[in-house]
């Protein structure tokens, strides 16, 4: 910074100048206008909103709404910076549940666009408001008719600040974006009418339902998809979440459609992003995600929303447990939708093939290709047996408990098919049996990994002690709190733990555990979300890692024999809840190449 003639360079800005900075902050493109009006109307306690675009939102953005409305008072102060009836001081954050709170929107639009309010609180006194751009014109306030509730109209946004204007991105893309945020508000309120006209075209009628999941599906979703999405609620302390979830059926290649709300708000969370993923692991295709959204709604104590211009991001004091909660109820939540349907013989989704992964934003089930048939009860394919394999491939997985295969393979009988025979291997990770006139087609890691599983909830698990104990920190009281009440049954489970004064250590781990110190100190704290069902989580985690792999060769006897017991298991489930095996029949087969 130099200094001319020994006179200072700084120089305060002039307030309007000022003012069209600040705005840029809040107000950076049409898509900001739909955010901020959205939050207005619906503050003000709307039932039906509307929202119309032209040419992007750059020429014009207008919500009307059926809210409170204002009073001339209010409308002669409304659009002043630091104007706002939702909150008189900072301490009221503590406690607000408005989305607005800043009182600088409406001012931040004004700065940058014309503006038309038209208003009324009653629908008999009617105001209208116009003004700017720059709010450096006369600001008239004249009387008009309308309905109770408020029209906010920016239009031509940054006409007065050229140097903004050549950031804006095309006419379509910015449409794009507005529509986006009206989808992101939509969402969220699934109880208040939307209408969203773009070029004076309706694009979007979304009209009022009960739950977060129909509005949803009513947004995003092709029809017939509607039918695999699922909504459940998880509490904790502080804190709700109803958790809308696309079951498998609906997979993306993107994790797009997925979202994260706190309050009403859209954030960008990848803690929570996470913890959907986390639940649903092993539901999916490798390399997929699930669609879903998160409500979180939490005691506005707990959490600061002041810390980004657009509210797009969330401090929470305690991420940790409300990441547990979520991820937790998602686990849960698939592990019992899909044992539920093993027992109703209710059909796993299939991903045939290329195809309909690429476009499976469409029906699912008008895709399916034709021979489907062919595969019954427990049908799966190649595809979804290896989900969530691929990650212990790499694991240098040393765990290895030796294939104790029951002699007797009687209850193979109960199948009154005759004798079994072994027919091959495919693929690196099929086993295939031949019994009566059906092909059995069997994970052999699935089948191992329920086996061994079967097995740990009845004998204790072996120990190992380490020769150099793994220490750790927790992050809450809460997570000191399961420690301490758990460590009988964690040593139960193969994991002895002690604390000392300066925290935790792990002293033992089930034998020939191979997971690196981070994450086996996570996959303890994360059976805090198990409650009841800790031993059994606890025996599905290793089990997966103990499990033959994918492309692992046992001996053509082991395979035959883990194939047949796979057979005779009574829920063949492996602990996930994926199917162990489908079967094809000698006649499907033979239609197939036409012999029939
Ligand atoms: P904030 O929402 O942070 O309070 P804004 O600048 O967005 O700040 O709005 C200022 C004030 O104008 C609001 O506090 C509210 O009282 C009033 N207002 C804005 N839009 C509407 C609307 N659609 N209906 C009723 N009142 C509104
Ligand atoms: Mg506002």
């Amino acid at each position: 910074m130099s200094v001319e003639n020994g006179k200072s360079v700084i120089k305060v800005l002039p307030p309007e100048e000022a003012r069209k900075i600040a705005a840029g902050e809040v107000i950076d493109r049409p898509a900001a206008l739909v955010r901020e009006f959205l939050d207005n109307a619906i503050d003000a306690g709307s039932s039906n909103i509307e929202i119309s675009i032209e040419e992007g939102g750059c020429k014009k953005t207008e919500i009307s709404d059926d809210g409170s409305g204002m009073s001339r008072e209010d409308l002669e102060l409304c659009h002043l910076t630091h104007a706002t009836s939702k909150i008189r001081a900072l301490d009221d954050l503590e406690t607000a549940l408005t989305l607005g709170f800043r009182g600088e929107a409406l001012a931040a639009a004004l700065a940058v666009a014309h503006l038309q309010i038209i208003t009324s609180t009653d629908g008999r006194d009617a105001w209208r408001l116009e003004a700017g751009p720059g709010g450096n014109y006369p600001i008239k306030i004249e009387q008009t008719r309308r309905t109770k509730g408020t029209t906010v109209r920016a239009l031509n946004i940054f006409e007065n600040i050229p140097a903004r204007k050549r950031f804006l991105k095309r006419e379509g893309s910015e449409g794009s974006l507005c529509r986006q945020t009206f989808i992101d508000k939509a969402l969220a309120f699934n109880t208040i009418n939307f209408k969203f006209y773009q070029d004076g075209k309706l694009k979007h009628f979304l009209p009022a339902v009960s739950s977060k999941k129909e509005r949803f599906a009513a947004s995003l979703l092709q029809t017939g998809e509607s039918d695999y999405l699922h909504e459940i609620n998880v509490t904790g302390d502080g804190f709700t979440a109803a958790i809308v979830i696309g079951g498998p059926e609906l997979y993306r290649n993107d994790r797009r459609q997925l979202f994260i709300f706190a309050n009403g708000r859209r954030i960008n969370d990848y803690a929570l992003t996470q913890a959907i993923e986390y639940g649903s692991q092993g539901w999916f295709p490798n390399g997929t995600h699930p669609i879903g959204a998160v409500y979180l709604e939490i005691d506005p104590s707990l959490a600061d929303f002041n810390i980004h211009p657009a509210k797009r991001e969330v401090r929470f004091r305690d991420t940790s447990a409300i990441h547990h909660t979520i991820s937790g109820g998602v686990k849960a939540f698939f592990h019992k939708l899909y044992l539920r349907s093993s027992h109703n013989s209710a059909i796993i989704p299939e991903y045939e093939n290329e195809d309909m992964k690429e476009n499976s934003h469409r029906d699912a089930k008008a895709q399916r290709p034709e021979g489907e048939e062919l595969f019954k009860t427990f049908n799966t394919d190649n595809k979804q047996s290896a989900v969530g394999f691929d990650k212990y491939k790499n694991n240098n997985c040393a765990f290895s408990v030796p294939l104790r295969l029951r002699e007797n393979s009687s209850s193979i009988n109960s199948f009154s098919y005759g004798e079994a025979k072994y027919a091959g291997r495919a693929f690196g990770l099929f086993i295939l049996i031949e019994l009566g006139d059906k092909l059995f087609i069997i994970d052999q890691h699935a089948a191992h990994e329920r086996i061994l599983y079967n097995k740990f909830l009845e004998e204790p698990i072996p120990k190992q002690e380490l020769l150099a104990p793994i220490p750790f920190c927790t992050e809450s009281d809460d997570e000191d709190a399961f420690l301490e009440a758990k460590r009988g049954e964690l040593s139960r489970l193969g994991v002895d733990i002690e604390r000392d004064q300066t925290g935790w250590r792990i002293d033992a781990l089930p034998a020939d555990w191979s997971l690196s110190d981070s994450a086996t100190v996570t996959e303890i704290l994360n059976l805090r979300t198990a409650g009841e069902n800790m031993a059994q989580r606890w025996a599905a985690t290793i089990c997966c890692r103990a499990a033959i792999k994918d492309g692992d060769y046992p001996d053509d006897e082991t395979a035959f024999a883990l194939g047949k017991e796979a057979l005779t298991l009574s829920d063949p489930r492996c602990p996930h809840g994926r199917p162990i095996w489908t079967e094809i029949s000698k006649d499907a087969l033979l239609k197939a190449v036409k012999r029939l």
